[in-house]
Protein backbone atom coordinates (compact mmCIF):
# COMPACT_ATOMS: atom_id res chain seq x y z
CA UNK A 1 0.00 0.00 0.00
CA UNK A 2 1.52 3.38 -0.89
CA UNK A 3 1.22 6.01 1.54
CA UNK A 4 0.80 9.89 0.30
CA UNK A 5 3.05 12.00 2.75
CA UNK A 6 4.41 15.48 2.66
CA UNK A 7 7.54 16.28 2.48
CA UNK A 8 9.77 18.85 4.05
CA UNK A 9 13.06 19.60 2.72
CA UNK A 10 16.46 20.47 4.88
CA UNK A 11 19.82 20.73 4.02
CA UNK A 12 21.27 18.14 6.12
CA UNK A 13 18.69 15.49 7.90
CA UNK A 14 20.19 13.85 11.09
CA UNK A 15 19.15 10.58 12.24
CA UNK A 16 19.49 9.94 16.39
CA UNK A 17 20.20 12.39 18.60
CA UNK A 18 23.35 10.47 20.10
CA UNK A 19 26.64 12.12 20.93
CA UNK A 20 27.25 11.84 16.95
CA UNK A 21 24.14 13.15 15.96
CA UNK A 22 24.28 15.67 18.04
CA UNK A 23 27.68 17.30 17.57
CA UNK A 24 27.39 17.00 13.58
CA UNK A 25 24.47 19.12 14.27
CA UNK A 26 26.56 22.03 16.58
CA UNK A 27 29.08 21.61 14.12
CA UNK A 28 26.73 22.15 10.95
CA UNK A 29 25.23 25.36 12.61
CA UNK A 30 28.82 26.77 14.27
CA UNK A 31 30.38 26.70 10.08
CA UNK A 32 27.29 28.30 8.78
CA UNK A 33 23.88 29.65 10.60
CA UNK A 34 21.78 29.47 7.40
CA UNK A 35 22.21 25.66 7.18
CA UNK A 36 18.92 24.00 7.87
CA UNK A 37 19.41 20.87 10.07
CA UNK A 38 17.06 18.64 11.41
CA UNK A 39 17.47 15.84 13.86
CA UNK A 40 14.92 13.05 14.53
CA UNK A 41 14.87 11.13 17.70
CA UNK A 42 13.13 8.13 18.38
CA UNK A 43 13.47 8.57 22.52
CA UNK A 44 10.57 10.38 24.28
CA UNK A 45 12.96 13.03 24.60
CA UNK A 46 16.73 13.27 24.00
CA UNK A 47 18.51 11.01 26.44
CA UNK A 48 15.77 8.76 26.85
CA UNK A 49 17.47 5.97 24.71
CA UNK A 50 20.99 6.46 25.35
CA UNK A 51 23.14 4.28 27.91
CA UNK A 52 26.62 4.68 28.29
CA UNK A 53 29.31 3.76 31.09
CA UNK A 54 30.32 6.44 30.88
CA UNK A 55 34.06 7.41 31.40
CA UNK A 56 34.38 10.60 28.88
CA UNK A 57 37.64 11.06 26.61
CA UNK A 58 36.74 15.09 26.50
CA UNK A 59 38.68 14.82 23.17
CA UNK A 60 35.48 14.78 21.24
CA UNK A 61 33.95 17.80 23.58
CA UNK A 62 37.21 19.99 23.64
CA UNK A 63 36.87 19.80 19.41
CA UNK A 64 33.27 21.03 19.52
CA UNK A 65 33.06 23.36 22.01
CA UNK A 66 36.12 24.36 23.74
CA UNK A 67 34.45 26.41 26.49
CA UNK A 68 32.03 23.61 27.66
CA UNK A 69 33.14 23.72 31.29
CA UNK A 70 32.04 27.49 30.92
CA UNK A 71 28.92 26.85 29.57
CA UNK A 72 27.95 24.48 32.48
CA UNK A 73 28.54 20.83 30.90
CA UNK A 74 27.32 18.48 32.90
CA UNK A 75 30.90 17.01 32.80
CA UNK A 76 31.85 17.69 36.39
CA UNK A 77 33.41 14.40 38.19
CA UNK A 78 37.22 13.84 36.70
CA UNK A 79 38.73 10.51 37.64
CA UNK A 80 40.72 10.04 40.18
CA UNK A 81 41.55 6.59 40.59
CA UNK A 82 42.18 3.69 38.08
CA UNK A 83 41.52 0.20 39.49
CA UNK A 84 41.93 -3.02 37.71
CA UNK A 85 40.88 -6.55 39.12
CA UNK A 86 40.92 -9.96 38.11
CA UNK A 87 38.03 -11.79 39.60
CA UNK A 88 37.96 -15.38 40.97
CA UNK A 89 34.74 -16.69 42.78
CA UNK A 90 35.83 -15.57 46.47
CA UNK A 91 38.56 -12.95 45.70
CA UNK A 92 40.25 -10.94 43.28
CA UNK A 93 44.04 -9.82 42.07
CA UNK A 94 44.52 -5.86 41.78
CA UNK A 95 46.24 -5.59 38.62
CA UNK A 96 49.13 -2.64 39.08
CA UNK A 97 48.18 0.51 37.04
CA UNK A 98 52.13 -0.17 35.73
CA UNK A 99 51.64 -2.73 33.72
CA UNK A 100 48.42 -1.38 32.32
CA UNK A 101 49.09 0.09 28.64
CA UNK A 102 49.35 4.19 29.13
CA UNK A 103 46.12 4.09 26.88
CA UNK A 104 44.05 2.27 29.53
CA UNK A 105 44.99 5.71 32.00
CA UNK A 106 41.85 7.69 32.45
CA UNK A 107 43.44 10.81 34.09
CA UNK A 108 42.16 13.84 32.14
CA UNK A 109 38.90 11.35 31.42
CA UNK A 110 35.47 12.10 33.26
CA UNK A 111 32.03 9.87 34.64
CA UNK A 112 29.39 11.24 32.74
CA UNK A 113 25.41 10.48 32.15
CA UNK A 114 25.78 10.12 28.22
CA UNK A 115 22.10 10.82 28.61
CA UNK A 116 22.28 13.65 30.42
CA UNK A 117 25.68 15.24 28.19
CA UNK A 118 23.17 14.16 25.36
CA UNK A 119 20.34 16.70 26.90
CA UNK A 120 22.99 19.55 27.57
CA UNK A 121 24.23 19.15 23.61
CA UNK A 122 20.89 19.51 22.39
CA UNK A 123 20.39 22.52 24.59
CA UNK A 124 23.48 23.81 22.51
CA UNK A 125 22.82 22.54 19.23
CA UNK A 126 18.71 24.02 19.56
CA UNK A 127 20.31 27.20 20.75
CA UNK A 128 22.18 27.54 17.06
CA UNK A 129 18.85 27.11 15.60
CA UNK A 130 18.99 23.31 14.73
CA UNK A 131 15.72 21.78 15.26
CA UNK A 132 15.21 18.90 17.26
CA UNK A 133 12.26 16.27 17.08
CA UNK A 134 11.90 13.86 20.02
CA UNK A 135 9.39 10.76 19.51
CA UNK A 136 10.22 10.59 15.80
CA UNK A 137 11.14 6.91 15.01
CA UNK A 138 12.82 7.20 11.44
CA UNK A 139 11.24 4.19 9.96
CA UNK A 140 12.21 4.06 6.25
CA UNK A 141 15.01 5.04 3.98
CA UNK A 142 13.84 7.76 1.02
CA UNK A 143 15.86 6.35 -1.92
CA UNK A 144 16.09 7.76 -5.45
CA UNK A 145 16.19 5.12 -8.00
CA UNK A 146 19.85 4.89 -8.26
CA UNK A 147 20.13 4.15 -4.72
CA UNK A 148 20.96 7.62 -3.81
CA UNK A 149 19.46 8.16 0.25
CA UNK A 150 17.05 11.18 -0.28
CA UNK A 151 15.65 11.66 3.00
CA UNK A 152 13.95 9.34 6.09
CA UNK A 153 10.12 8.75 6.91
CA UNK A 154 9.70 9.78 10.44
CA UNK A 155 6.38 9.96 12.81
CA UNK A 156 4.19 7.48 11.52
CA UNK A 157 1.90 6.38 14.54
CA UNK A 158 -1.03 4.47 14.05
CA UNK A 159 -0.75 1.33 12.85
CA UNK A 160 -2.92 -1.50 14.59
CA UNK A 161 -1.11 -4.61 15.73
CA UNK A 162 -2.27 -6.12 12.69
CA UNK A 163 -0.20 -3.61 9.97
CA UNK A 164 -2.94 -1.38 9.01
CA UNK A 165 -3.49 2.04 9.47
CA UNK A 166 -6.00 2.59 12.33
CA UNK A 167 -8.24 5.22 13.23
CA UNK A 168 -5.62 7.65 14.32
CA UNK A 169 -3.31 7.03 11.68
CA UNK A 170 -0.37 9.53 10.99
CA UNK A 171 0.89 8.39 7.82
CA UNK A 172 4.62 10.76 8.90
CA UNK A 173 6.65 12.91 7.29
CA UNK A 174 9.20 12.47 4.21
CA UNK A 175 12.55 14.62 5.50
CA UNK A 176 14.59 15.06 2.49
CA UNK A 177 18.23 16.67 2.96
CA UNK A 178 21.54 17.69 0.70
CA UNK A 179 23.00 14.91 2.92
CA UNK A 180 21.61 12.57 5.44
CA UNK A 181 23.57 11.90 8.28
CA UNK A 182 23.04 8.43 10.16
CA UNK A 183 23.94 8.63 14.02
CA UNK A 184 21.59 5.34 15.01
CA UNK A 185 24.12 3.95 17.24
CA UNK A 186 24.58 -0.15 17.22
CA UNK A 187 23.14 -2.06 14.59
CA UNK A 188 20.59 0.57 13.74
CA UNK A 189 18.02 -0.23 11.74
CA UNK A 190 18.18 2.33 9.22
CA UNK A 191 21.75 1.95 8.84
CA UNK A 192 21.85 -2.02 8.58
CA UNK A 193 19.75 -1.36 5.15
CA UNK A 194 22.07 1.42 3.67
CA UNK A 195 25.12 -0.89 5.00
CA UNK A 196 23.28 -3.83 2.78
CA UNK A 197 22.45 -1.94 -0.17
CA UNK A 198 25.34 -0.29 -0.59
CA UNK A 199 27.73 -3.23 0.10
CA UNK A 200 29.50 -0.66 2.53
CA UNK A 201 30.85 -3.72 4.09
CA UNK A 202 32.44 -5.28 1.30
CA UNK A 203 35.85 -6.84 2.36
CA UNK A 204 35.46 -5.65 5.91
CA UNK A 205 35.60 -7.84 8.97
CA UNK A 206 32.18 -8.98 10.28
CA UNK A 207 31.31 -6.55 12.82
CA UNK A 208 31.57 -7.52 15.99
CA UNK A 209 29.05 -7.08 19.22
CA UNK A 210 28.77 -7.17 23.17
CA UNK A 211 25.48 -6.67 25.35
CA UNK A 212 26.36 -4.27 28.15
CA UNK A 213 23.67 -4.17 30.95
CA UNK A 214 23.76 -1.03 33.18
CA UNK A 215 22.47 -0.40 36.68
CA UNK A 216 22.49 2.74 38.81
CA UNK A 217 22.87 2.28 42.57
CA UNK A 218 22.20 4.59 45.76
CA UNK A 219 24.95 3.55 47.90
CA UNK A 220 26.22 4.07 51.44
CA UNK A 221 28.04 7.17 51.32
CA UNK A 222 30.60 6.02 53.26
CA UNK A 223 31.50 3.61 50.45
CA UNK A 224 31.07 5.96 48.09
CA UNK A 225 34.51 7.20 46.37
CA UNK A 226 33.75 9.91 43.61
CA UNK A 227 35.63 9.78 40.89
CA UNK A 228 36.96 6.14 41.33
CA UNK A 229 36.84 3.94 38.21
CA UNK A 230 37.25 -0.03 38.53
CA UNK A 231 37.50 -2.57 35.87
CA UNK A 232 37.04 -6.01 36.33
CA UNK A 233 37.54 -9.35 34.27
CA UNK A 234 37.06 -13.11 35.24
CA UNK A 235 34.37 -14.55 37.01
CA UNK A 236 31.85 -15.10 36.54
CA UNK A 237 32.47 -15.30 32.56
CA UNK A 238 35.48 -17.53 33.32
CA UNK A 239 36.34 -19.27 29.90
CA UNK A 240 32.57 -18.97 29.08
CA UNK A 241 32.40 -15.69 27.29
CA UNK A 242 34.74 -12.57 27.11
CA UNK A 243 33.63 -9.26 28.76
CA UNK A 244 33.84 -8.18 32.07
CA UNK A 245 32.46 -5.31 34.34
CA UNK A 246 32.81 -1.38 34.83
CA UNK A 247 31.93 0.19 38.20
CA UNK A 248 32.23 4.29 38.06
CA UNK A 249 31.70 6.46 41.23
CA UNK A 250 29.75 9.55 39.64
CA UNK A 251 28.36 12.00 41.98
CA UNK A 252 25.37 12.05 44.90
CA UNK A 253 26.59 8.45 45.97
CA UNK A 254 25.43 7.07 43.08
CA UNK A 255 27.38 3.94 41.37
CA UNK A 256 27.22 3.06 37.76
CA UNK A 257 27.15 -0.61 37.68
CA UNK A 258 27.21 -2.45 34.72
CA UNK A 259 28.72 -5.56 32.49
CA UNK A 260 29.40 -6.28 29.03
CA UNK A 261 29.40 -9.72 27.75
CA UNK A 262 30.78 -10.28 24.01
CA UNK A 263 28.31 -12.08 21.98
CA UNK A 264 30.31 -14.19 20.22
CA UNK A 265 29.83 -16.56 23.04
CA UNK A 266 29.63 -20.19 21.99
CA UNK A 267 27.41 -21.93 24.76
CA UNK A 268 24.18 -21.20 23.67
CA UNK A 269 22.70 -21.91 27.22
CA UNK A 270 24.90 -18.28 28.49
CA UNK A 271 22.51 -16.07 30.13
CA UNK A 272 24.17 -12.85 29.68
CA UNK A 273 21.86 -10.84 32.26
CA UNK A 274 22.36 -13.60 35.23
CA UNK A 275 25.89 -13.47 34.47
CA UNK A 276 25.66 -10.04 35.39
CA UNK A 277 23.37 -10.33 38.31
CA UNK A 278 25.80 -13.14 39.80
CA UNK A 279 28.63 -10.88 39.57
CA UNK A 280 27.17 -8.44 42.24
CA UNK A 281 27.48 -11.11 44.68
CA UNK A 282 31.11 -11.58 44.24
CA UNK A 283 32.27 -10.78 48.03
CA UNK A 284 34.22 -7.60 46.51
CA UNK A 285 30.88 -6.00 44.37
CA UNK A 286 28.26 -7.26 47.17
CA UNK A 287 30.09 -5.10 49.57
CA UNK A 288 30.09 -1.87 47.81
CA UNK A 289 26.16 -2.38 46.98
CA UNK A 290 25.11 -3.95 50.84
CA UNK A 291 22.91 -1.51 51.98
CA UNK A 292 22.30 0.54 48.82
CA UNK A 293 19.61 0.42 46.41
CA UNK A 294 19.30 -0.20 42.57
CA UNK A 295 17.56 2.94 41.04
CA UNK A 296 18.16 2.70 37.66
CA UNK A 297 18.10 -0.08 34.69
CA UNK A 298 18.97 -0.75 31.28
CA UNK A 299 20.88 -2.47 28.68
CA UNK A 300 22.71 -1.66 25.24
CA UNK A 301 24.63 -3.76 22.84
CA UNK A 302 27.89 -2.08 21.85
CA UNK A 303 30.38 -1.98 19.01
CA UNK A 304 33.45 -4.35 19.56
CA UNK A 305 34.80 -5.04 15.80
CA UNK A 306 37.03 -1.60 15.80
CA UNK A 307 39.01 -0.91 12.26
CA UNK A 308 38.83 -3.65 11.13
CA UNK A 309 35.25 -3.67 10.76
CA UNK A 310 34.69 -0.37 9.93
CA UNK A 311 32.71 -0.26 7.22
CA UNK A 312 32.66 2.53 4.67
CA UNK A 313 31.28 5.40 5.96
CA UNK A 314 30.21 7.52 3.25
CA UNK A 315 27.56 6.14 1.09
CA UNK A 316 25.56 8.48 -2.22
CA UNK A 317 23.35 11.22 0.12
CA UNK A 318 24.79 10.40 3.24
CA UNK A 319 27.01 8.76 5.91
CA UNK A 320 27.82 6.49 8.98
CA UNK A 321 28.52 8.36 12.29
CA UNK A 322 29.78 6.97 15.33
CA UNK A 323 28.38 3.41 16.25
CA UNK A 324 26.26 3.35 13.37
CA UNK A 325 29.54 2.80 11.74
CA UNK A 326 31.02 1.45 14.98
CA UNK A 327 33.77 3.52 16.51
CA UNK A 328 34.37 1.91 19.76
CA UNK A 329 38.12 1.74 21.54
CA UNK A 330 37.46 -1.82 23.14
CA UNK A 331 39.89 -2.25 25.82
CA UNK A 332 38.90 1.18 26.49
CA UNK A 333 35.52 0.83 25.94
CA UNK A 334 35.31 4.01 24.92
CA UNK A 335 33.12 5.60 22.10
CA UNK A 336 31.64 8.82 22.75
CA UNK A 337 35.02 10.57 22.08
CA UNK A 338 34.32 8.80 18.70
CA UNK A 339 31.42 9.47 18.18
CA UNK A 340 31.46 13.44 18.55
CA UNK A 341 34.53 13.39 16.63
CA UNK A 342 33.11 11.43 13.95
CA UNK A 343 29.83 13.88 14.16
CA UNK A 344 32.46 16.89 13.66
CA UNK A 345 34.35 15.31 10.48
CA UNK A 346 31.12 14.79 8.47
CA UNK A 347 29.60 18.08 9.38
CA UNK A 348 33.09 19.89 8.09
CA UNK A 349 32.99 17.92 4.76
CA UNK A 350 29.01 18.02 4.18
CA UNK A 351 29.20 21.89 5.20
CA UNK A 352 31.88 22.36 2.76
CA UNK A 353 30.31 20.57 -0.03
CA UNK A 354 27.37 22.37 0.00
CA UNK A 355 29.10 25.47 0.10
CA UNK A 356 30.24 24.20 -2.99
CA UNK A 357 26.98 23.46 -4.16
CA UNK A 358 27.12 19.80 -4.64
CA UNK A 359 24.39 17.39 -2.98
CA UNK A 360 23.53 14.11 -2.66
CA UNK A 361 26.90 12.57 -3.55
CA UNK A 362 29.39 10.66 -1.78
CA UNK A 363 31.27 12.28 0.97
CA UNK A 364 34.58 10.44 0.27
CA UNK A 365 35.92 13.09 2.18
CA UNK A 366 34.34 12.62 5.57
CA UNK A 367 35.54 8.59 4.99
CA UNK A 368 39.00 9.77 4.32
CA UNK A 369 39.40 11.77 7.22
CA UNK A 370 37.51 8.96 9.60
CA UNK A 371 40.24 6.60 8.44
CA UNK A 372 43.12 8.79 8.25
CA UNK A 373 42.19 11.23 11.33
CA UNK A 374 42.11 10.82 15.15
CA UNK A 375 39.47 8.20 14.63
CA UNK A 376 41.30 5.94 13.00
CA UNK A 377 45.02 6.20 14.67
CA UNK A 378 42.80 5.88 18.46
CA UNK A 379 41.13 2.53 16.58
CA UNK A 380 44.60 1.36 15.00
CA UNK A 381 46.51 1.04 17.73
CA UNK A 382 44.15 -1.66 19.47
CA UNK A 383 42.87 -3.46 16.65
CA UNK A 384 44.48 -6.75 17.95
CA UNK A 385 42.95 -7.02 21.26
CA UNK A 386 39.71 -8.44 20.30
CA UNK A 387 40.80 -10.98 18.03
CA UNK A 388 42.96 -11.87 20.66
CA UNK A 389 40.46 -12.13 22.83
CA UNK A 390 38.12 -14.29 20.52
CA UNK A 391 40.90 -16.70 19.56
CA UNK A 392 43.35 -17.20 23.05
CA UNK A 393 40.71 -16.44 25.75
CA UNK A 394 41.17 -14.27 28.83
CA UNK A 395 44.78 -15.03 30.04
CA UNK A 396 46.87 -14.95 26.71
CA UNK A 397 44.96 -12.45 25.39
CA UNK A 398 45.85 -9.49 28.59
CA UNK A 399 49.62 -11.10 28.23
CA UNK A 400 49.74 -10.80 23.75
CA UNK A 401 46.96 -7.87 23.84
CA UNK A 402 48.77 -5.64 26.49
CA UNK A 403 52.27 -6.68 24.51
CA UNK A 404 50.54 -5.37 21.26
CA UNK A 405 48.98 -2.03 22.80
CA UNK A 406 52.93 -1.01 24.44
CA UNK A 407 54.15 -1.78 21.24
CA UNK A 408 51.96 0.38 19.01
CA UNK A 409 51.91 2.95 22.29
CA UNK A 410 55.95 2.92 22.39
CA UNK A 411 56.21 2.55 18.83
CA UNK A 412 53.57 2.97 16.66
CA UNK A 413 53.52 -0.69 15.28
CA UNK A 414 51.75 -4.06 15.87
CA UNK A 415 54.15 -6.87 15.79
CA UNK A 416 51.05 -9.04 14.69
CA UNK A 417 49.81 -7.14 11.39
CA UNK A 418 45.84 -7.11 11.26
CA UNK A 419 43.89 -9.59 13.12
CA UNK A 420 41.10 -11.06 11.43
CA UNK A 421 37.49 -11.68 13.58
CA UNK A 422 36.18 -14.27 11.53
CA UNK A 423 32.62 -15.43 11.97
CA UNK A 424 30.26 -13.21 12.66
CA UNK A 425 28.94 -13.32 16.53
CA UNK A 426 25.61 -15.17 15.08
CA UNK A 427 27.45 -17.53 13.59
CA UNK A 428 29.79 -18.68 16.57
CA UNK A 429 26.98 -19.45 18.50
CA UNK A 430 27.12 -23.64 19.38
CA UNK A 431 24.65 -26.01 19.11
CA UNK A 432 22.95 -27.27 22.24
CA UNK A 433 24.30 -30.79 21.81
CA UNK A 434 27.79 -29.53 22.57
CA UNK A 435 27.24 -27.79 25.79
CA UNK A 436 25.73 -28.20 29.18
CA UNK A 437 22.99 -25.70 30.69
CA UNK A 438 24.68 -23.56 33.17
CA UNK A 439 22.70 -24.00 36.88
CA UNK A 440 22.47 -20.07 37.86
CA UNK A 441 21.25 -18.94 41.26
CA UNK A 442 17.96 -17.14 41.82
CA UNK A 443 18.08 -13.49 42.15
CA UNK A 444 17.61 -12.38 45.87
CA UNK A 445 15.80 -9.65 45.34
CA UNK A 446 19.23 -7.46 47.21
CA UNK A 447 21.94 -7.46 45.20
CA UNK A 448 20.38 -9.08 42.39
CA UNK A 449 17.02 -9.09 40.28
CA UNK A 450 14.86 -11.19 38.45
CA UNK A 451 14.57 -9.77 34.28
CA UNK A 452 11.30 -8.22 35.06
CA UNK A 453 11.65 -6.49 38.42
CA UNK A 454 14.58 -4.90 36.73
CA UNK A 455 12.98 -3.98 33.81
CA UNK A 456 9.93 -2.00 35.48
CA UNK A 457 13.27 0.56 36.38
CA UNK A 458 14.06 1.33 32.95
CA UNK A 459 10.98 3.04 32.16
CA UNK A 460 9.85 1.26 29.25
CA UNK A 461 6.65 0.95 27.64
CA UNK A 462 5.21 0.51 24.08
CA UNK A 463 1.73 0.98 23.59
CA UNK A 464 0.30 -2.63 23.06
CA UNK A 465 -1.85 -1.86 19.44
CA UNK A 466 0.66 -1.59 16.92
CA UNK A 467 2.90 -4.24 15.02
CA UNK A 468 5.27 -5.91 16.75
CA UNK A 469 8.64 -4.04 16.02
CA UNK A 470 10.58 -7.29 16.40
CA UNK A 471 9.86 -8.88 12.85
CA UNK A 472 10.54 -12.58 12.33
CA UNK A 473 11.80 -13.81 8.58
CA UNK A 474 10.03 -17.50 9.09
CA UNK A 475 7.81 -17.85 12.26
CA UNK A 476 8.17 -21.19 12.19
CA UNK A 477 12.16 -20.97 12.73
CA UNK A 478 12.17 -20.80 16.30
CA UNK A 479 10.54 -23.79 17.72
CA UNK A 480 11.43 -25.57 14.09
CA UNK A 481 15.37 -24.55 14.02
CA UNK A 482 16.51 -22.71 16.88
CA UNK A 483 14.50 -24.77 19.69
CA UNK A 484 16.17 -28.39 19.02
CA UNK A 485 19.49 -26.75 17.74
CA UNK A 486 20.76 -24.19 19.82
CA UNK A 487 17.98 -24.10 23.43
CA UNK A 488 16.60 -21.12 21.85
CA UNK A 489 18.75 -18.52 23.05
CA UNK A 490 16.81 -15.74 22.48
CA UNK A 491 14.80 -16.67 25.93
CA UNK A 492 18.38 -16.14 27.69
CA UNK A 493 20.36 -13.52 25.66
CA UNK A 494 17.40 -10.79 25.41
CA UNK A 495 18.14 -8.45 28.75
CA UNK A 496 14.10 -7.95 29.45
CA UNK A 497 12.90 -11.44 28.87
CA UNK A 498 11.03 -10.33 25.27
CA UNK A 499 11.29 -14.17 24.02
CA UNK A 500 9.60 -17.13 25.57
CA UNK A 501 9.21 -20.50 24.15
CA UNK A 502 5.38 -21.12 26.07
CA UNK A 503 4.75 -24.94 26.11
CA UNK A 504 6.38 -27.78 25.06
CA UNK A 505 6.42 -30.72 22.60
CA UNK A 506 4.20 -30.56 19.86
CA UNK A 507 2.27 -27.55 22.08
CA UNK A 508 5.56 -25.17 21.96
CA UNK A 509 5.12 -22.00 20.90
CA UNK A 510 7.36 -19.01 20.42
CA UNK A 511 6.32 -15.52 22.35
CA UNK A 512 7.21 -12.11 21.57
CA UNK A 513 6.43 -9.96 24.75
CA UNK A 514 8.10 -6.50 22.39
CA UNK A 515 6.67 -3.99 24.91
CA UNK A 516 9.35 -5.00 27.21
CA UNK A 517 11.79 -4.26 24.52
CA UNK A 518 14.98 -1.67 25.90
CA UNK A 519 16.26 -1.42 21.91
CA UNK A 520 19.44 -3.03 23.34
CA UNK A 521 19.28 -4.77 19.61
CA UNK A 522 20.90 -8.06 20.52
CA UNK A 523 18.39 -10.07 19.27
CA UNK A 524 19.58 -8.61 15.56
CA UNK A 525 22.69 -9.62 16.21
CA UNK A 526 22.94 -12.96 18.36
CA UNK A 527 20.00 -14.97 16.68
CA UNK A 528 21.88 -17.49 15.17
CA UNK A 529 19.51 -18.31 11.87
CA UNK A 530 19.47 -14.40 11.56
CA UNK A 531 15.62 -14.62 11.28
CA UNK A 532 15.05 -11.45 13.70
CA UNK A 533 14.68 -7.84 12.67
CA UNK A 534 14.50 -4.88 14.63
CA UNK A 535 12.45 -2.12 13.65
CA UNK A 536 11.77 0.78 15.23
CA UNK A 537 8.14 0.58 17.31
CA UNK A 538 5.74 4.21 17.46
CA UNK A 539 7.77 7.52 18.20
CA UNK A 540 8.45 7.60 21.64
CA UNK A 541 8.19 4.21 22.71
CA UNK A 542 10.66 2.41 24.49
CA UNK A 543 13.27 2.66 27.26
CA UNK A 544 12.57 5.91 29.53
CA UNK A 545 16.16 6.43 30.68
CA UNK A 546 16.94 8.81 33.61
CA UNK A 547 20.70 9.68 33.97
CA UNK A 548 21.78 6.36 32.00
C1 LIG B 1 27.22 -0.58 28.44
C2 LIG B 1 28.02 0.40 27.64
C3 LIG B 1 29.06 1.08 28.24
C4 LIG B 1 29.79 2.01 27.50
N1 LIG B 1 30.76 2.73 28.15
C5 LIG B 1 31.40 3.73 27.51
C6 LIG B 1 32.28 4.58 28.22
O1 LIG B 1 32.50 4.43 29.42
N2 LIG B 1 32.89 5.56 27.52
C7 LIG B 1 32.67 5.77 26.17
O2 LIG B 1 33.23 6.69 25.60
N3 LIG B 1 31.82 4.95 25.49
C8 LIG B 1 31.17 3.96 26.12
N4 LIG B 1 30.28 3.17 25.44
C9 LIG B 1 30.12 3.35 23.99
C10 LIG B 1 29.29 4.58 23.67
O3 LIG B 1 28.11 4.58 24.43
C11 LIG B 1 28.97 4.61 22.18
O4 LIG B 1 30.17 4.59 21.47
C12 LIG B 1 28.15 5.87 21.84
O5 LIG B 1 26.91 5.81 22.47
C13 LIG B 1 27.95 6.02 20.34
O6 LIG B 1 27.26 7.22 20.10
P1 LIG B 1 26.26 7.37 18.86
O7 LIG B 1 25.83 8.78 18.86
O8 LIG B 1 26.91 6.80 17.67
O9 LIG B 1 25.03 6.41 19.19
P2 LIG B 1 24.00 6.37 20.43
O10 LIG B 1 24.61 6.98 21.64
O11 LIG B 1 23.55 4.96 20.54
O12 LIG B 1 22.79 7.29 19.98
C14 LIG B 1 21.93 6.92 18.95
C15 LIG B 1 20.61 7.66 19.10
O13 LIG B 1 19.86 7.45 17.90
C16 LIG B 1 18.53 7.12 18.23
N5 LIG B 1 17.99 6.32 17.11
C17 LIG B 1 18.45 5.12 16.69
N6 LIG B 1 17.76 4.70 15.62
C18 LIG B 1 16.84 5.66 15.34
C19 LIG B 1 15.83 5.77 14.34
N7 LIG B 1 15.70 4.89 13.36
N8 LIG B 1 15.02 6.86 14.38
C20 LIG B 1 15.19 7.84 15.33
N9 LIG B 1 16.15 7.75 16.30
C21 LIG B 1 16.97 6.68 16.30
C22 LIG B 1 18.65 6.36 19.53
O14 LIG B 1 17.43 6.36 20.24
C23 LIG B 1 19.76 7.13 20.24
O15 LIG B 1 19.24 8.20 20.99
C24 LIG B 1 29.52 2.23 26.14
C25 LIG B 1 28.47 1.55 25.53
C26 LIG B 1 27.71 0.65 26.28
C27 LIG B 1 26.56 -0.04 25.63
S1 LIG C 1 13.93 -7.79 22.06
FE1 LIG C 1 15.95 -7.61 21.17
S2 LIG C 1 16.36 -5.43 21.16
FE2 LIG C 1 14.65 -5.74 22.52
S3 LIG C 1 15.57 -5.92 24.55
FE3 LIG C 1 15.37 -8.01 23.74
S4 LIG C 1 17.28 -8.47 22.72
FE4 LIG C 1 17.20 -6.25 23.07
Amino acid sequence: MTVEREAMEYDVVIVGAGPAGLSAAIRLKQIDPDLSVVVLEKGSEVGAHILSGAVLDPAGLDALIPDWQARGAPVTVPVVQDQFYMLGPAGQIRIPNTLMPPLMNNHGNYIVSMANVCRWLAEQAEALGVEIFAGMSCSEVVWAADGTVKGVVAGEFGRQADGTPGPNHEPGLELLGKYVMLGEGVRGSLSKQVIARHGLDAGREPQKYGLGMKEIWQVDPAKHHQGRVTHTMGWPLGGNAGGGSFIYHVDNNQVYVGFVVHLNYANPYLFPYLEFQRFKHHPMVADLLQGGKRIAYGARAITEGGLQSLPQTAFPGGVLLGCAAGMVNVPRIKGNHNAMLSGIAAANAAAAAIAAGRSGDTLSEYDAAVRDGPIGRDLKRVRNVKPLWSRYGLLASLGLGGLDMWTNNLFGLSLLGTLRHGKSDAAATGKAADYKPIDYPKPDGKLSFDRLTNLSFSGTNHDPNQPPHLRLTDPTLPIRVNLPQYAEPAQRYCPAGVYEVVGSGIDARFQINFQNCVHCKACDIKDPSQNITWAVPQGGDGPNYPNM
